[in-house]
């Protein structure tokens, strides 16, 4: 670096709850923080960035919010929030990084701009993994009752009382499925083997609940929709086909919960040697923030595998924050 290159005192990459409630405390620190938004990772078809929630129609579950707020509403909200007290916002992506235990740290954008920082905080999430069928994106993002979470979406009055499908074998679809048999008529596990990969504990809670339905040796080949009374494209049927036979069936559902993975957005530091667990998650220290690189912090899903919340995520924002302001001041960096 030469001697005129700006140091950031902290730059935080990615744009969901985690990063803006970084740069919300970050910025009221006085760290002047940079958020690198990203361009956007959940789907080709949505070109903004703001993560899961940019795809989450009606978020009721975060408090503040008694009349519910849409995830991208919120996402402007937090990011307003975090403008008022003076982060700065760079709509670029960072495409790879050179972390330094003696610091600063170098990020390259993916116009190959250079950027240095003291402090880092990695926010940028994990991805929910889709089947890949041709209107799933578009029925997730408009409310048309496809869903990649149904802790966040699945209490919402379109679902109620109708029959509703969630594909996947692991302890996510058992995790769905058995929230979804308080509000549903029936709830299908569709899965494409004979057998559960979710631990017994978590098959036992569903499988006892009196509507559930489990569809065996089944994948999803095709979403039908329909037509609501408010003119809106809404889900009406799956077409499920048998892995054994090859046979087709429709399977009449007012809502599709995709349940069948994550993937966490590390490609940008896999080779940054930031430590990541076995799952591939960012690894942290304990109970704080601090990855394995002095001044490298990480918030959000991408070191979260297990609670994956919008408020889960803006909580460790908060810690990042915090944590990168003691880091700094412990060097008198500020
Ligand atoms: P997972 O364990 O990887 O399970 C994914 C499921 O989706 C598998 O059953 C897999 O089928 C299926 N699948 C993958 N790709 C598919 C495709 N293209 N089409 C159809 N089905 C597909 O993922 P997870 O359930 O999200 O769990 C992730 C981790 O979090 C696990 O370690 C889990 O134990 C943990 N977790 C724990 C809890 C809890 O304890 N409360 C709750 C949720 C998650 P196959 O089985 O055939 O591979």
């Amino acid at each position: 670096m030469s001697e005129s290159d700006q140091i950031h005192k902290v730059v935080i990459i990615g744009s969901g709850p985690a990063g803006w409630t970084a740069a919300i405390y970050a910025a009221r620190a006085n760290l002047d923080p940079v958020v690198y938004v990203g361009v956007a990772k959940q789907s080709p078809a949505i070109q903004l960035p703001g993560g899961q929630l940019m795809l989450t129609t009606d978020v009721e579950n975060y408090p503040g919010f008694p009349d519910g707020v849409s995830g991208p509403q919120m996402m402007q909200m937090f990011q307003k929030q975090a403008e008022r007290f003076g982060t700065k916002t760079q709509p670029r992506d960072i495409v790879s990084v050179e972390f330094n235990s003696d610091g600063p740290h170098k990020l390259v954008t993916d116009k190959d701009e250079t950027v240095y920082a003291h402090t880092v905080i990695l926010a940028t999430g994990a991805t929910a993994n889709w089947l890949g069928l041709e209107n799933e994106q578009r029925l997730a993002r408009n409310g048309g009752g496809v869903s990649a979470c149904a802790v966040c979406d699945g209490a919402l009055p379109m679902f109620r009382d109708k029959p509703l499908a969630v594909v996947g074998g692991g302890d996510s679809a058992m995790e769905e499925a058995t929230y979804l048999t308080k509000f549903a008529s029936t709830v299908y596990i569709i899965h494409r083997r004979d057998e559960l990969r979710a631990s017994k504990v978590m098959q036992e809670r569903y499988l006892s609940k009196p509507n559930a339905e489990v569809k065996w040796n089944s994948v999803v080949e095709d979403i039908k929709s329909t037509t609501n009374e408010h003119g809106q494209e809404v889900i009406s049927a799956v077409v499920l086909k048998d892995t054994t036979t090859g046979e087709l069936s429709d399977l009449e559902v007012g809502g599709l919960f995709v349940a069948i993975g994550h993937t966490p957005a590390t490609g940008f530091i896999k080779d940054s040697g930031v430590t990541f667990n076995e799952k591939g998650y960012v690894q942290l220290d304990g109970k704080t923030t601090e990855t394995n690189i002095p001044g490298v912090f990480a918030a959000g899903d991408i070191a979260d595998d297990h609670y994956r919340q919008a408020i889960t995520a803006a909580g460790t924002g908060c810690q990042a924050a915090l944590d990168a302001e003691h880091w700094l001041g412990d060097r008198d960096l500020i």
